[in-house]
C-alpha cells in the first residue's frame, strides 16, 4: 500500500476559541520532543489535525509513546491513496486480509465534493467487495474493524480503529505548579495526574539529614527521571528541613507535632512557588489515608498558605493509587525503604481534628518566620533530566 502517516486529532482544545493555536503549537512541540528519537519522522500541522509522515520508522513503536500525550484526543495510522475506487477498494480488502477479525464497517468522508460518488455509494460499494471476497460480517454498532475512508481533494485517506490518546490540554497551557514530593507513592501519582492534564510541574522535597538518607533523594531523582517523560526535565528544590523540624518538636506536643510541621512546610512551598512563577501547590494527599489527611487537619493546614492546593489522589483510595503507580512506573521505586522525613519523626498519638487554638499557641511559642527563611534561602536545586535509556517503559 502506499504512504503510511500518523493521523493526530485533537483533544478539548478544539472547544476553546481564540486560544487554538497556542494550543495546536503546544501539542506539536510536545509531541515531537516525546518522539525526539525517531528521526526521520516529518509533520505537517493542520487546523484540525496533525500528520506524521513514518518515513522509516515503526509505527509500533511510535503507538506506545502518542498514548501518554496530554492534549491528544486519538491517533490513527493511516494509508495514503490515489483517489481510484478501485485501488481504495483492493487496500479496504489487503487490510482486512491481515487481520483475524469477524465484522467490519465502512465509514467514508467525502471533504472533496467533485469526487463522482457520495459517502454512501461508497459504503455500499466498498462494502460488497469485502463481502464477495471474505467472510467478514457487516456490523454498523460494534464493528471489530471500522475502516474510515475520507476522500480530499489531492488524496484518499484510508485508516482503522482509533488509538486513545490521554485527552485533556497540551502540556504548558494551563501554567505551573510546584508539588510536594515525598518519595512515598502518592505524590508522584499527583504529579502524574497533573502531568497528564497538562499541568507544568516543578518539585519541592523537604529532606532532613542526617534522619533521612541520602538514599530518599536518588529515590526522588529515579521518580522525577520517570516523570520527565512526560516533560523533558523538571526541577526539584531541595529544602534542609532538619533544624526547623527539630525545633517543632521541641515546642510542640505528640499531638500536634505533624499538624505544625505540615503547615511549615506549606509556608516554605508557597514562598518557593511565588519565586518561582508556580500558580499552584499540589500534592498527594488522600482524603482520611493519615491523621494528617482527614478534612479538619487538612483545612487547618492549607489555611497558611494563599495560593490553591490540588489534590489529584484526594478522592482515590489505596488500591487505585496503588494501580495508577504500577501502571506508570514509579511504584517499584516509592517501595524502596528509605524512610522521609515524615515517617522518622512519626509520633504516635497524632490529632485528627487540630484546634486552631493549639496551633496558634505552638507557633507563637518561637521564632519560626526565620527558619522557614532560612529554608527558602538555602534550597539546593537540581534539573532531572529524562534519560533516553528509561524509553522501553513507555
Ligand atoms: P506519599 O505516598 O506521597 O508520601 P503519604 O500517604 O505517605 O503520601 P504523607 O506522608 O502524610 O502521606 O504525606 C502527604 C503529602 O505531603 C505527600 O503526598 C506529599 O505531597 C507531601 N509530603 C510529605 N512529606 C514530604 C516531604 N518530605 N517532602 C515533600 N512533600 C512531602
Ligand atoms: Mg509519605
Amino acid at each position: 500500500m502506499n504512504k503510511e502517516l500518523i493521523m493526530v486529532r485533537y483533544g478539548e482544545l478544539v472547544t476553546k476559541g481564540k486560544n487554538r493555536s497556542d494550543f495546536i503549537k503546544a501539542l506539536y512541540h510536545n509531541i515531537k520532543r516525546m518522539l525526539k528519537k525517531f528521526k526521520t519522522l516529518t509533520y505537517e500541522v493542520k487546523r484540525d489535525h496533525i500528520y506524521i509522515e513514518l518515513h522509516e520508522e515503526n509505527y509500533e513503536e511510535i503507538k506506545p509513546i502518542l498514548k501518554n500525550v496530554s492534549g491528544l484526543a486519538s491517533f490513527s495510522l493511516v494509508y495514503k491513496l490515489e483517489k481510484d475506487l478501485e485501488l481504495i477498494k483492493t487496500s479496504c480488502l489487503e487490510l482486512l486480509k491481515n487481520q483475524n477479525k469477524k465484522t467490519f464497517k465502512i465509514k467514508a468522508k467525502r471533504v472533496d465534493k467533485t469526487f463522482p460518488l457520495h459517502s454512501d455509494d461508497i459504503n455500499r460499494q466498498v462494502a460488497k467487495t469485502i463481502l464477495q471476497n471474505t467472510n467478514y460480517k457487516v456490523d454498523v454498532h460494534n464493528p471489530d474493524v471500522l475502516l474510515s475512508i475520507t476522500i480530499r481533494e489531492d488524496c484518499v485517506y484510508l485508516f482503522e480503529n482509533e488509538e486513545k490518546g490521554l485527552g485533556g490540554y497540551p502540556l504548558g497551557i494551563q501554567g505551573k505548579a510546584l508539588m510536594l514530593l515525598s518519595g512515598g507513592i502518592d505524590s508522584p501519582v499527583a504529579s502524574y495526574l497533573m502531568l497528564r492534564r497538562g499541568i507544568q510541574i516543578e518539585c519541592i522535597h523537604f529532606a532532613s539529614p542526617p534522619y533521612t538518607s541520602t538514599k530518599v533523594i536518588d529515590k526522588i531523582i529515579d521518580l522525577l527521571k520517570i516523570l520527565s517523560f512526560y516533560q523533558g526535565s523538571i526541577k526539584l528544590y531541595i529544602i534542609p528541613f532538619t533544624t526547623l523540624q527539630k525545633k517543632i518538636y521541641e515546642y510542640a506536643s505528640e499531638s500536634y507535632a505533624i499538624t505544625i510541621m505540615r503547615r511549615m512546610m506549606y509556608r516554605i512551598a508557597e514562598k518557593v512557588a511565588l519565586n518561582n512563577k508556580c500558580l499552584i501547590l499540589g500534592n498527594g494527599e488522600s482524603i482520611g489515608q493519615v491523621a494528617s489527611q482527614t478534612l479538619v487537619s487538612m483545612k487547618e493546614i492549607e489555611n497558611v498558605c494563599t495560593l490553591p492546593i490540588i489534590r489529584p489522589c484526594a478522592v482515590l483510595d489505596k488500591v487505585e493509587i496503588i494501580d495508577i503507580a504500577r501502571k506508570i512506573n514509579t511504584y517499584d521505586i516509592s517501595i524502596r525503604p528509605y524512610e522521609d522525613c515524615c515517617t522518622i519523626f512519626e509520633p504516635k498519638n497524632v490529632t485528627t481534628a487540630p484546634k486552631k487554638q493549639r496551633i496558634l499557641e505552638i507557633e507563637n511559642a518561637f521564632d519560626f518566620s526565620s527558619l522557614v527563611d532560612e529554608c527558602v534561602n538555602n534550597v539546593e536545586i537540581k534539573i532531572i533530566k529524562y534519560d533516553e535509556d528509561l524509553s522501553e517503559f513507555f
